[in-house]
Parts: structure tokens; sequence; C-alpha cells
């Protein structure tokens, strides 16, 4: 968004805008100086400036100056955002929709991770540590209190960010959570924030969840590993299975089922928490999948653990690849 607005401002240099608006003006030195009267006050004599290297502009009458979209502000008495949308209209430029927007709150707490310690700390207590790993899913933070005005600052209506979830009773809904994008293909469809501490229950965005978490890179791969959550999935990328995907839960919607029954010689290793309500949903998924032709086995955990406190305990790879080898069949 920041390459949009800088973008904009190429499109319409300040200079056409303002001869366009019919301001007359002669150079001035040599360094693509103009000056006029200034549009924005009354005055006889010329004190309004415009650099058209810098695409800037600055009034020694009324002491008034900045950039096009100032201009527009201060000419036409428009907040920035009224600013930015007039200037879109002008060129026939769409609003920036909400696939901009999960991307660019998805980047801004990507940026603030590194900035928290106590985040760092919950994803090594998650047994995630691995920064390539952090970086390859874009796990982000939200300390929360910036978002709003990041995003306003941006061009993003308020109503958009209330719309999509994003700002929940005029907070960060995302407050003091890590944050994992979910993409469908390439596009953001969805946030997941899992709170740092028990006061904050994790959440989605109130929108659809899109198919299998990665389906476009794991769904290449014959056998792959279902788990239950988002920290399974981390940890097992991180240990080399990047074949892991994600349903956000142990309930497939029908179109997440459809991908996995996308080609004859699949093999599904289902890894769900090894709790009896975890088991339930295993045992039943696998009859499904079975039914739909599938070859599915049960990765059986140790009492207790799901895939994340596996690994959190400091399992291995070899030890749960064990465990996939040795997955039990109905
Ligand atoms: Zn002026």
């Amino acid at each position: 968004m920041h390459q949009d607005l800088q973008a904009l401002k190429q499109r319409v240099p300040l200079l056409d805008y303002l001869r366009r608006h019919n301001w007359t003006a002669r150079p001035v030195g040599v360094r693509q100086e103009f000056v006029g009267l200034c549009p924005l006050h009354p005055e006889t004599q010329p004190s309004f400036y415009v650099n058209a290297a810098k695409n800037v502009f600055y009034c020694h009458g009324c002491g008034r100056g900045g950039d096009l979209i100032r201009f527009v502000q201060l000419s036409l008495n428009l907040s920035f955002r009224e600013a930015l949308v007039y200037l879109k209209q002008q060129l026939g430029l769409p609003e920036p929709g909400e696939d901009e927007a999960l991307r660019e709150t998805a980047d801004l707490y990507r940026q603030q991770l590194g900035r928290h310690t106590e985040a760092l700390d919950y994803l090594r207590s998650r047994g995630v540590y691995d920064s390539r790993l952090i970086e390859h899913l874009s796990i982000g933070y939200a300390p929360g209190g910036m978002l709003y005005r990041h995003m306003i600052s941006l061009g993003y209506p308020a109503d958009l960010l209330i719309r999509l979830g994003l700002i929940h009773n005029g907070k960060d809904a995302f407050y003091r959570r890590i944050v994992f994008p979910c993409f469908d293909a390439a596009r953001p469809v969805n946030l997941y924030g899992r709170g740092i501490d028990s006061r904050c229950p994790h959440r989605f965005l109130p929108l659809p969840k899109g198919g299998l978490f990665s389906w476009s890179t794991v769904g290449n791969h014959p056998e792959v590993i279902l788990v239950e959550g988002l920290f399974d999935l981390a940890v097992l990328w991180q240990a080399g299975f990047i074949n892991a995907t994600c349903a956000f839960g142990v309930h497939l919607t029908q179109a997440q089922f459809a991908q996995l029954s996308d080609r004859p010689d699949r093999k599904v290793f289902l890894a769900f928490d090894s709790d009896l309500a975890g088991q339930q949903a295993s045992d039943s998924l696998a009859q499904r999948l079975q039914s739909a032709g599938l070859n599915v086995g049960i990765v059986d955990l140790p009492a207790g653990q799901d895939p994340n406190t596996f690994f959190a305990a400091g399992r291995s790879g070899a030890e749960f690849d064990h465990l996939v080898r040795s997955a039990r069949r109905l």
C-alpha cells in the first residue's frame, strides 16, 4: 500500500494536477521549481512554490505545504482517506480491497513479531524457534493498539476493517495474539490468532477459512499428514514434514474433503489429539476417507499429546516418523 501511494503520486504529478486546475506559474531557479499565486489563500503576490522534482509544494504566505494528497485535503477540505478516494476516482483506480487489507495486516504483525520478546518466548514455549520457518509461514504478533491507525493512514476505510473483523469493539481483534495468515493458493483468506496467555482465546476472523492449509504445495505430496491446528503444523514443518496440512479443527469442509480425495493414490495420515474427542474424530474421518477410496492411517501419539506438545516436549522427527510408519488402520 505504501507502494500504491507512491505509485498514485507518480501517476498524478502535483504540477500536472495544479495546472489542470488552472494554476498558472512561472519557473524559478534551475531545479524544476515553480511559483504562482496560492490556491489555498487569497493573495496578490505569488508565494506558492512547487518543486516538481520532489513533487511537493510550500506556500510562504499561509505556511502550508506537503504532497499531492495534502494539497487535495487542504483545497477540498477532505480527510486523508477522502482525498485518496477522490484521487483514485479521478484515475479510475479500484478501492483497496479485502485481500490487500488482510495482506497489509499480516505484514504489520509479521514486522512486530521480532520486537516483542513475550511473543518469541511464547513461540519457543510451543516448540517453534526456526526463524526460516517463522518467516516462511509469515507468523506475526499483534501487540495491540496500532492496527487501526496504521491501516487508516494507508487509506483503508474503517468500515472495511470492522467488516473483516480486524477491528472489534474499537480494538485490534488479535490483541496479544500470535497471528498466522491463511492463504488459499496465493490469496489471503483469513488470519488465525493464538493468545499468548490464557485470557485471550484463540480466534479466526469471521470469514471463510479457505481450503486445507497450504494445499497448493502440500497437495503435491502423495502422502500427507493431516493435523488439527497450526501449531501442530508449524512444528511438523520445522521438523521437515512439509507434507503436513491442517483443516483448522477435526471437521473438514466439503471443499477440504474434496482436496484430500483429489488423487486415487493419496495416502492420508491423521495425527489428531490423542484425547478421546480427537480419537473419535480420527476414526470417523478415517472411515469417510476410506469410503472415498483413500488409503488412511491413524497416528497414535502418546497419551495426552498432540503433534505440537510431542515436539515441544523435545521429541525428534525420527520418533514422529516412527509413529507415522506404525500408523494404525481401521
Ligand atoms: Zn498560501
